[in-house]
């Protein structure tokens, strides 16, 4: 290609925290009856006065510790100023000049770092329903969801493909579940996601003079195909020898493709200067480090760790890892399994192979549920005798692979015994049967 792709990526997280940003409101707005979660802080009435909400900062910060962020001791919060239906303040608090996290970075799995430019608070907004009520095309307000602690995480832009930026997308969900902070929940809107592309001609330094933002995109597979649109349409724009707009575009799911929304602001467009009505937030080194401390094994450390000490395959790990729940069931199973001489190894065999629903089965009865399934039923040792000798009668080429050398052909044998004897009974006893007679 003549090109290379310049991706970044903004996303945001909503966070699961009983109450809303800055009011004492439930940020559970989900399926609830609109604007029953309402006050006159989140309504953005005259005089109403904003709390910040100190678990939802916490966890903010959390999510930064967890990408490698720096977290300086002093930051604050800003007021972001535009005009929108759904914004009832006609400003948003965000941060602008010192947010809580900055400078991390995520490890891809081909070794690639992407960078971790800022991880900020902010609130999210209302929800506008477009209707139609008696006849008339209206539109209608929730605030439910206004002021429901958001967390923006933005990248640098080191991204090249769509493929690393859903693999970063699925890490970055991964962790947030794992912290416990968010749910997650693409259906349910709780992360949002905005890339933002640009193409560079190869061999060119530095980045390119103009930048295209895709809105508010809620499935990884919809960014995919947003940037696979995107980095297409720009081709095609600078092979004609222009320069693609700086802009805004909106997807459009039924046909994979963007459509202009608007000409991007710059950040003077939105006049930024700091909230007046909440302090700055100085932290202690304490108060950070005990916020440290209470970071989870993260999943790459803990793939790395069911790798080395449960000598399970790194495809096992990645499945037992992926949801901190399932890694947890394991390794409940594997201390219950210890005592009933099962390994660590057959245990993941049996919740990966046979799709255990580890929501229904206690990991005590799992084990029971293993020990039951590898049970071998008891045969008389005339009966397995005479069995192994028809066996032996009707294959010599199987003898005689075996007599030169050839292991499988043990094996061979054994699965015709067991299928003549039509019970499940240990392969190791009949292999002494075979071995014996084969001697
Ligand atoms: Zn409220």
């Amino acid at each position: 290609m003549k090109y290379k792709a310049i991706i970044g990526l903004e996303v945001h997280v909503e966070l699961k925290t009983n109450s809303k940003m800055f009011c004492s409101c439930s940020a559970d707005y989900f399926g609830q009856e609109p604007n029953t979660h309402t006050c006159p802080v989140c309504l953005g009435l005259p005089g109403a006065l904003p709390v910040p909400n100190k678990k939802a900062i916490e966890w903010c910060v959390k999510i930064g510790m967890a990408l490698n962020c720096d977290t300086p001791l002093f930051s604050k919060f800003d007021r972001k100023n535009y005009f929108y239906p759904d914004l009832a303040k006609g400003y948003q608090i965000s941060q602008y000049d010192k947010p809580f996290c900055i400078n991390g970075h995520m490890t891809l799995s081909n070794g690639k770092k992407i960078g971790i430019r800022r991880v900020h608070m902010e609130e999210d907004t209302g929800k506008l329903i477009h209707e139609t009520v008696d006849g008339i095309k209206v539109t209608l307000i929730d605030f439910n969801r206004s002021g429901v602690p958001l967390v923006e995480i933005v990248t640098e832009p080191d991204f090249e493909t769509a493929e690393e930026v859903k693999e970063y997308l699925q890490k970055l969900q991964q962790i947030v579940r794992y912290l416990g902070v968010s749910n997650a929940d693409m259906e349910k809107g709780n992360m949002r996601l905005e890339p933002n592309i640009s193409l560079r001609k190869e061999g060119q330094d530095g980045l390119p003079n103009y930048k295209v933002e895709v809105k508010n995109i809620n499935s990884f597979s919809f960014v995919g195909k947003a940037i696979d649109y995107e980095i297409k349409r720009h081709e095609e724009i600078l092979e004609s020898g222009k320069t693609p707009t700086q802009e805004t575009r909106g997807f459009v799911e039924k046909n994979s493709s963007t459509v202009s929304q608007r000409i991007k602001e710059e950040a003077s467009d939105y006049r930024y200067f700091p909230e007046p009505d909440i302090p700055p937030i100085r932290w202690a080194d304490r108060e950070i480090s005990k916020l440290k401390s209470q970071i989870p094994e993260l999943p790459d450390e803990k793939l790395k760790r069911f790798i080395k000490d449960y000598a399970v395959t790194e495809y096992d790990a990645s499945i037992l890892t992926k949801a901190i729940e399932m890694a947890d069931y394991f390794e409940e199973a594997v201390k219950i399994g210890k005592s009933n001489n099962l390994n660590a190894k057959q245990i993941a065999n049996f919740i990966i192979n046979r799709k255990q629903d580890i929501n229904n089965i206690l990991p005590a009865k799992l084990i029971e549920n293993i020990l039951e399934a590898t049970k071998t039923e008891k045969v008389s040792e005339t009966e397995l005798e005479k069995i192994a000798n028809e066996v032996l009668s009707k294959n010599p080429q199987a003898i005689l692979d075996y007599k030169n050398g050839k292991e499988n052909a043990i094996m061979f044998l054994i699965g015709q015994v067991m299928r003549q004897i039509g019970k499940k009974i240990d392969a190791e006893q009949i292999k002494a049967v075979l071995t014996a007679k084969l001697k």
